[in-house]
């Protein structure tokens, strides 16, 4: 039996590489500052795991960025507007490379960014491949080979971590017509034989190929390049011990594909789909091993290794233990870096908690479990270890009975508004008397650094919450009086007293937890802090009504109460793993109906639901889809639905795409939802057109991920454009998304513009 670790988080346990990243970037540091701090993080994650006792330590799981943009860089496919930046004078290889991720604004050149996308249903974000018809690759970058030998000279045999040939295809986008871009599975594997080659000669025995896909949906094209990717590898290194690994799915229908390939060892999900475990003894061929992904990679729980060892004794009994590897289920990227430091944790939750770290501890600890081997020490562990997960199981902390008692009452009448919106609209318009074209915008206003400021002396004692409270009412008051001034129509208070969108919720909410560290990587030097979900989650008291009121109480106008959406604050956290996901949602979407009906109750009659995650937590196999879409429907609407008629629901979503979801969205019934649609030049509203959707909505106008302030022509334009697919009595003018990281010069010009371009759009209808 062998253990081995897919990858492990790169930020640095104090997010050192995000700071040295930043400092480089603003010019702060030099080149060979940034490299000491990414050599040293390495080796501090290698030694961690080689003191723990794990078999197979993987490298080049370190980036800089992005383990994708690596791989285009590795492979030489870098596009090819970047290549000046490579010829200036002074210019390193990562600056290369950083220009790729971030885009290059100096030395007169102006290039953006390539694009970046979600890596599966992970809050990771990669930067996508662009590919080309009939693209040449070559060989680019050292980095591979580099990271190999610096954990040779830490004493360190490891195991490079490549994303397979195939997956990285399926990752990148055609970036003309005309070709496949599986089509380039010739072009690129001599590149990928000559990284074995120099891999080999360095002395690497082990290598490991990333391939996701192999656990989703695959078509007839790109299963037929798995197998001949793989032939082709085998035959050329006959002696490199390949391990394939599949994540965040089941291999299902692949299983066969799978187990056909000339490799290794095969490695499995067992967290996300223990079902195929079984499949996988009884399916896979002599000559391959299995790696049985049996710690959670992706959440922050304690492993329950009784658990755990009775998935590793079947495996064992069937195939004998030379053939089994004991692992995360994927790389541990996903998760925080270190329980030790979270000093502020209820020492009760604590105990149910590891983080990268510990997980690695926990792989180890269940071989020498499972091989019996145990000393005293191991066999304290798993003694602490069945008690902490007793001890959750009936935690008072956990169970709350009238919670639970509640989710189980829910009735199908809950999640059902009183009359249908055709009804309700009527009934809106004569309470809320909008215009034509009723502008508003999606709820932030800019959170400038002073504001930030007075939250961080509040935290800190400096402020008392009285003169905090001042200071946020000045603020939004002033919001409201520049609203009203230039004519908005439907006003928002700003949300100056939230940090973030869930965590503000979060905080509020029983059965939610923080910690102080735990950091995980979102993007490049990026990262959130996503709250911990550990118990029946209730609303002991109002969590915005005191500001939407206060909002209100400035103004004749209407003020939009401001929420986030069951869905989202679930998508946002981590999730307890000891009930469906459905049901934690069902519980918070309660808690969220409860704020809606005291909104009501204190005199607002626009609430807005944002769901802007409600996409992103579609499963990744389309079988799953109806399922999902089902409860997280369901849960929306049971926030939504204990309102009178007259009230009107509003949702936002952002990055999402809605052809294939529209229906689902239109079952929301929000009576207006706002989206993101001015990047798209308005191509996302063309499925609610092509839907017919019948309630109102706002395509974003502005996009506000810019600093850029659009004309009031442009968004005239877009106006007209939105018109020729929905008719105009059920348009809304806002812009894409909130603006709380805009500053306040370049919203006042934007706003007035885009008030002057709805106004002028009624008078001309
Ligand atoms: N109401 C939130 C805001 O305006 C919505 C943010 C979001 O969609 N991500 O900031
Ligand atoms: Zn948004």
């Amino acid at each position: 039996m062998q253990t081995h670790i897919l990858g492990y988080p790169r930020i640095g346990s104090k997010r050192e590489l995000k700071k040295a990243c930043e400092q480089y970037w603003s010019g702060k540091i030099v080149l060979e500052e940034l490299l000491t701090v990414g050599r040293s993080i390495c080796s501090q994650n290698w030694n961690l795991q080689k003191e723990a006792g794990i078999d197979l330590i993987p490298c080049n799981d370190f980036s800089y960025y992005d383990q994708v943009l690596d791989m285009s860089l590795v492979v030489g496919a870098i596009p090819t507007r970047y290549h000046e930046v490579a010829l200036k004078k002074n210019n390193s290889e990562l600056d290369l490379y950083f220009a790729m991720a971030r885009g290059y604004q100096k030395d007169g050149l102006d290039i953006t960014a390539m694009e970046m996308t979600k890596w599966f249903d992970t809050n990771y974000h990669y930067i996508v491949p662009e590919f080309y018809k009939n693209q040449q690759f070559k060989l680019t970058s050292d980095k591979i080979f580099n990271e190999f030998a610096g954990a040779k000279q830490a004493g360190i045999n490891a195991k490079p971590v490549i994303i397979g040939l195939v997956s990285y295809l399926l990752l990148g986008k055609e970036k003309e017509e005309g070709f496949d871009k599986l089509d380039l599975a010739h072009n690129l594997l001599p590149v990928y034989i000559d990284i074995l080659s120099k891999l080999q000669s360095q002395g690497a025995e082990w290598i490991q190929f990333d391939e996701p896909f192999l656990a989703l949906d695959l078509t007839e094209k790109a299963k037929e390049a798995y197998t001949f990717v793989y032939a082709e590898l085998r035959r050329q290194f006959p002696k490199l011990t390949f391990i394939v690994t599949t994540y965040f799915e089941g291999l299902k229908n692949n299983l066969s594909l799978a187990a056909s390939l000339p490799v290794n060892v095969l490695h499995i999900d067992l967290i996300r789909n223990p079902e195929q475990l079984e499949d996988a003894l009884d399916s896979i061929p002599e000559s391959l091993s299995l790696s049985l992904g049996v710690v959670d990679g992706r959440n922050i729980w304690k492993n329950d290794y009784e658990k755990s060892l009775s998935i590793i004794k079947k495996a064992v009994e069937k195939l004998g233990s030379e053939r089994v590897f004991i692992a995360p289920s994927c790389s541990l990227l996903h998760s925080p870096c270190d329980l030790d430091f979270e000093t502020g944790l209820q020492s009760e939750i604590k105990n149910w908690l590891a983080f990268a770290k510990q997980k690695v501890k926990e792989v180890v600890i269940l071989k020498e479990l499972a091989s019996e081997t145990s000393d005293h020490n191991i066999l304290l562990d798993f003694e602490n270890n069945k008690k902490a997960a007793s001890d959750r199981k009936t935690s008072l902390l956990i169970h709350n009975e009238n919670v639970k008692l509640r989710a189980n009452s829910v009735t199908e009448a809950d999640s059902q508004r009183k009359n249908s919106f055709s009804v309700r609209k009527e009934t809106q318009q004569k309470a809320l008397q909008l215009p034509l074209f009723p502008t508003t915008t999606i709820g932030s206003f800019p959170q400038t650094a002073e504001v930030r400021s007075w939250r961080a002396k509040f935290k800190k004692g400096e402020l008392t919450a009285e003169q905090y409270d001042t200071l946020l009412k000045k603020e939004t008051q002033r919001t409201i009086r520049w609203q009203e001034s230039i004519g908005i129509d439907v006003l928002v208070h700003g949300e100056y007293e939230r940090n973030d969108m869930v965590e503000y919720f979060g905080e509020q909410l029983q059965g939610f937890t923080f910690t102080k560290n735990g950091w995980v990587q979102s993007y490049g030097s990026r990262c959130v802090k996503p709250p911990i979900i550990f118990g029946d989650v209730s609303r002991p008291e109002p969590m915005t009504v005191y500001w939407s009121q206060y909002a209100q109480s400035q103004t004749d106008q209407w003020v939009k109460g401001m929420l986030t959406g069951p869905v989202t604050i679930l998508q946002w956290s981590f999730v307890r793993d000891d009930q469906p996901r459905s049901e934690t949602c069902k519980q918070i979407a309660l808690a969220i109906r409860d704020e809606v009906q005291d909104l009501e109750k204190a005199g607002i009659r626009i609430i807005q639901i944002d769901e802007p995650a409600i996409r992103e937590g579609l499963p990744l196999r389309k079988t799953d889809w109806q399922d999902y879409l089902k409860w997280a429907v369901e849960a929306f609407k049971i926030s939504a639905s204990g309102v009178e008629d007259a009230t009107q629901i509003h949702t936002h979503m952002c990055y999402s795409e809605f052809n294939d979801i529209i229906k689902n969205i239109a079952d929301m019934d929000a009576d207006v939802i706002t989206i993101e649609c001015s990047r798209s030049q308005m191509e996302l509203l063309h499925a609610f057109a092509d839907f017919k959707y019948p309630n109102e909505i706002g395509p974003g106008v502005y996009d506000i991920h810019s600093p850029r302030v659009p004309s009031k022509e442009e968004m005239t334009e877009l106006l007209k454009k939105a018109q020729d697919v929905i008719p105009s009595n059920q348009l809304w003018v806002n812009p894409d998304c909130g603006l709380k990281t805009r500053h306040w010069e370049e919203t006042e010009k934007a706003l007035i513009a885009m008030v002057a371009a709805a106004k002028e759009a009624s008078v001309e209808y």
